[in-house]
């Protein structure tokens, strides 16, 4: 049972204030009020929250949290990974080699950083950039579900497998997802691929170029 007082409670551990919990109360109190809090908070919540969140092992050899960044009022939310070393240091999300390509990507289409609004699956950088472990994306969820609430896209672009396997709750390669449109509750999905694949394999650049066209066609409402 989620009450306000542990609403009240999550708040101040995200601001960094310290918070006494009788004794018998801890469990409840820390596994269940942050994501009650994440799935009604307004932005400047949700960022105090996330900046201090501690709910997987991640925290504790992050930099700092990587929120976010853009228009809160986009038409597109660009989903990917993780924070890399990069992001981690800058607290932005794709500012690295990866991210320029992004932007040139999103230039292309005539969208820009300010325009967007660019998240990831997880907001702390994984060790040596390996993989999300499922119990780290599923308790960074809360945060970018009410990110993606409070945006209100048009259209979600989930760069490289996992956003796409993470949003879309499958194991299918990006191969197979990508080049159509997808469903997220009430909000259309595309998949491409992420920006460091695409540096590794030029080639695909096309492919990626096909994805955006194909979003920009969805989010103008032109694709069933
Ligand atoms: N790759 C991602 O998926 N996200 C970032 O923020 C940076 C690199």
């Amino acid at each position: 049972m989620i009450t306000g007082e542990q609403d009240r409670r999550a708040y101040l551990r995200a601001m960094g204030i310290d918070v006494w919990v009788p004794r018998g109360e801890e469990q409840t109190d820390a596994a269940a009020a942050a994501p009650a809090m994440a799935e009604r908070a307004g932005w400047d919540e949700l960022r105090a929250e996330v900046s201090g969140c501690t709910r997987c092992r991640l925290h504790e050899g992050r930099t700092q949290t990587v929120f976010g960044v853009g228009n809160p009022d986009a038409d597109w939310l660009i989903v990917g990974e993780a924070p890399g070393a990069e992001e981690d240091r800058r607290g932005e999300p794709f500012v690295g080699r990866a991210g320029k390509l992004l932007d040139e990507m999103l230039r292309a289409i005539g969208q820009g950083r300010d325009r967007v609004f660019i998240a990831n699956i997880l907001k702390c950088r994984p060790p040596n950039n390996r993989d999300p472990k499922p119990d780290e994306a599923r308790e960074c969820r809360a945060y970018l579900d009410r990110q993606m609430e409070l945006v209100n896209p048009k259209v979600i672009l989930a760069v490289g497998r996992i956003a796409a396997q993470q949003l879309l709750d499958t194991d299918s390669p990006v191969g197979r997802m990508r080049g159509r449109r997808h469903q997220l509750g009430d909000t259309p999905l595309v998949v491409t691929y992420h920006p460091a694949y695409l540096l590794r394999s030029p080639s695909q650049k096309r492919k990626a170029w096909d994805d955006l066209c194909l979003a920009r066609r969805v989010m103008e409402g032109g694709v069933a």
